[in-house]
């Protein structure tokens, strides 16, 4: 079965600018105007003034951030890609701390 995707905010385009990009810009503002964290008080309150301006509802801060969030959305995918590049890197590390002998003297 295959994923559908929704449109989500960007149904306001009609049918104009093209599915592909109007799905792009879908995923961003779902980023944008979605749950974001307060790295202070660590309520749900944040909203966005402007581009990378962040303000907090509740402890009333206001501080910089990402462009379309406060910090870096990590998805599972991207979760999953680090996790492996990770390992990767330790069982690198691993081999090459074994071919060199070790002068514990
Ligand atoms: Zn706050």
């Amino acid at each position: 079965m295959v994923e559908i995707k929704k449109l989500g905010s960007t149904k306001r385009f009609g049918a104009r600018y093209g599915a592909r990009l109007k799905h792009i810009l879908s995923k961003i503002e779902k980023e944008q105007k979605g749950r974001q964290i307060c790295p202070y008080c660590h309520s749900d309150k944040v909203r966005r003034i402007a581009v990378g301006i962040w303000h907090c509802g509740r402890c009333d801060a206001k501080f910089t951030g990402k462009a379309y969030s406060v910090r870096k959305v990590v998805t599972a995918e991207e979760a999953e890609q680090e996790t492996t590049d990770e390992k990767k890197d330790r069982l690198k590390a691993e081999s090459e701390e074994k071919e060199e002998p070790e002068n514990d003297e």
